[in-house]
């Protein structure tokens, strides 16, 4: 099909609820993408934190087809390998409880709500149920994760939302200890809010927010649906802000392209949903755990997590050094960076920069948002810094 025709059938056949670029992927090679013009791109989005070990990456793709021609689905009926091992290294690597396999960010998210408020449910009773979120998350599209992001314009139509969520201002740790009262069973937030702008939050807040959920029983849940799976420079982002989640939800870049999430319980929580509480006919299935444990034998070593760390200060560094005007400040950890720009000017910054071959995304109102595959190289970032030149 040509592009055209690709576009004629989107507009034809699929709910329009996405804006797109003008452009068709074909096909990719490790941070590097070609349209079906022929067309070359660096990837600094990897499908939004997906892509984590870039495109058409072999170890990956021969796990995956070595799997599908063995099993690429069981359902939950059965015992398989691929989920116990990939269990086992989340669970050690992370010095958590048990794990439960889903199938993206929101249903993670959806499985920690639940966990939590049955948490309480068993050990309190009713009526303590209320999670707070902060201002400026993003925790998913369903019908709860959206009331459980704390944006206003994610509350519209759909109606009637879950109930049970309020919202903190971030960084603001007064506010915090405001919003918990005795109904609360647990607070959620983003180490970075990714959606939200790429707004890291300060480790002060952080800490004494976990500090005091703790002397309360108040559950502490992290989404670490795009931080997670080494993208800001260590398996998960929380290990550096020094805190111990008793609760944490996964997705974006841990199947390396195939769907897959998680939600993984410290041992206090991890015996909470019991059986009949909680299912998904596609989690865990060996398809995507064999994806995810490849993902995770190849990000969770020290060297290959320092190299992230490397290069988004590499990025970092040559990005403020271009010294455009344009450009208010870098913000960001590891592979996960906002270039924050002028509102006005962002949209006009970013067709630009496609033009030139480079994908980038945007977060927030004012960001530029790179989440760049964790195995681009440095001729790849150099290239991607040379467009960025020129447009900024
Ligand atoms: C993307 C994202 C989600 C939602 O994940 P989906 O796979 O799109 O459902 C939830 N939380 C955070 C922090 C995210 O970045």
């Amino acid at each position: 099909m040509t592009f055209e025709e690709i576009k004629q059938g989107e507009e034809t056949y699929i709910m329009h609820t996405y804006g797109r670029f003008p452009i068709a992927l074909d096909h990719g090679k490790g941070a590097t993408l070609w349209d079906t013009e022929g067309k070359k791109y660096i990837d600094l989005t990897s499908g939004i934190g997906v892509n984590s070990l870039g495109h058409d990456n072999d170890a990956l793709t021969t796990a995956i087809s070595e799997q599908a021609h063995k099993l690429m689905h069981a359902c939950n009926l059965y015992y398989t390998e691929p989920m116990v091992q990939a269990a086992k290294k989340l669970v050690d690597a992370a010095g958590m409880g048990k794990i439960f396999f889903a199938n993206s960010g929101a249903e993670a998210n959806e499985g920690m709500i639940k966990l939590a408020r049955k948490y309480s449910f068993d050990k309190y009773g009713e009526g303590r149920n209320k999670i707070i979120t902060l201002k400026q998350s993003f925790h998913g599209r369903t019908v709860t994760t959206l009331k459980a992001t704390g944006q206003d314009k994610f509350h519209q139509y759909f109606f009637p939302f879950t109930e049970g969520f309020d919202y903190a201002a971030a960084n603001d740790i007064e506010d915090m200890k405001r919003k918990i009262d005795g109904t609360t069973c647990a607070v959620m937030m983003e180490m970075i809010q990714g959606e939200g702008g790429v707004l890291p939050l300060d480790k002060e807040f952080v800490q004494a927010t976990a500090e005091f959920c703790k002397e309360k029983d108040i559950l502490l849940l992290i989404d670490e649906v795009q931080t997670g799976i080494g993208r800001t420079g260590s398996l998960f982002c929380y290990e550096q802000y020094g805190v111990q989640p008793n609760i944490i939800s996964m997705a974006k870049g841990l199947g390396g392209g195939v769907p897959i999430g998680a939600v993984m319980a410290d041992k206090k929580c991890q015996d909470v949903l019991g059986a009949g509480t909680h299912g998904t006919t596609f989690g865990g299935n060996p398809l995507c755990c064999a994806a995810a444990n490849t993902v995770l034998d190849i990000v969770n070593k020290p060297e290959f997590l320092k190299s992230v760390q490397e290069k988004g200060e590499y990025l970092k560094k040559e990005i403020l050094a271009i010294g455009s005007p344009k450009v208010k400040t870098v913000r960001g950890m590891g592979l996960m960076l906002g270039i924050v720009v002028d509102k006005d000017e962002r949209a006009a910054m970013v067709s630009q920069l496609m033009e030139k071959g480079v994908l980038v995304l945007t977060a927030g109102t004012e960001a530029i948002r790179l989440l760049p595959p964790l195995v681009i190289t440095k001729e790849e970032m150099d290239e991607a810094i040379a467009a960025m030149r020129e447009v900024f």
